[in-house]
């Protein structure tokens, strides 16, 4: 059943530079990224084949307790959950997925009836797919709410000093070197930098930056990753811009103090 390759064009890797090739003609070019919660193999197979014809790629996640490590891994624009998960409940992940905040949430469900719809836009979904779907309309609803949250998620450009966050590049540079931060390291630097002098706790930081309800992560994770922020950012450590309150949690320092 699987159709084609994504294939990357650009050395540099942007998103855009994606396009699904079929039988060697290019196809469809690269619409977004989508992280298909589902633990039925073949259920997942049909999905993926409908939305990677329509210019999505799709990483596939058949556990709901693999949900929030792969997306801190994998940074998709939005999230396909199947309510009937065997490990864990459906809505459990949803909520969770809906309190940090990062990424949408279209709610894939065999159940139709109206109370399991109302529940999941309670809980936070951006959008609700009873199955069976068409691939025309599975892809129309995951095209809209990847554009309504781009709209709402402008990705800006940060400086302070000669620190520069570009959000939507991905791109961390201080002067004019280049900083290689991993995924969540830049997670956790852009999040402390848009709001510059608030102090945030560690299980915040891990809600937030993680996409993780408190519990399903270490706190040490966030000492760890904001020590190695540090480290990259400025190897002579002569300032850092990620402060320690000691005994409340982390704050960014524009003045890097
Ligand atoms: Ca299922």
């Amino acid at each position: 059943m699987p159709s084609g390759a994504w294939r990357r064009l650009s050395r540099r890797g942007r998103v855009n530079a994606l396009q699904f090739v079929c039988n060697n003609s290019t196809v469809v070019e690269y619409r977004g990224t989508v992280l298909v919660v589902e633990d039925d193999g073949d259920q997942r197979a049909v999905v993926r084949d409908m939305l990677a014809r329509n210019g999505f790629v799709v990483v596939e996640v058949p556990a709901g307790r693999q949900v929030a490590d792969r997306i801190a891994e994998v940074g998709p624009d939005v999230v396909l959950l199947d309510l009937g998960l065997p490990d864990v409940s459906g809505l459990d992940v949803l909520s969770q997925l809906a309190a940090a905040g990062r990424v949408p949430v279209i709610v894939l469900t065999g159940r139709s009836g109206e109370a399991d719809r109302v529940v999941g836009f309670d809980l936070g979904a951006d959008d609700y797919v009873v199955k069976p779907v068409s691939a025309r309309e599975l892809a129309a609803r995951v095209g809209a709410v990847i554009r309504r949250r781009q709209r709402v998620l402008p990705a800006p450009v940060m400086t302070y000093g000669d620190l520069t966050i570009d959000a939507s590049a991905r791109e961390v540079k201080v002067g004019a070197r280049a900083v290689d931060l991993t995924p969540r390291e830049f997670e956790l630097l852009s999040f402390l930098a848009r709001s510059p002098r608030q102090v945030f706790s560690r299980e915040q930081l891990l809600e937030h930056v993680w996409g993780t309800a408190t519990g399903w992560q270490d706190p040490a994770t966030v000492a760890e990753h904001v020590y190695r922020v540090r480290r990259k950012l400025d190897p002579a450590d002569r300032g850092h811009w990620i402060q320690t309150i000691y005994g409340v949690g982390y704050r960014f320092s524009p003045d890097r103090g």
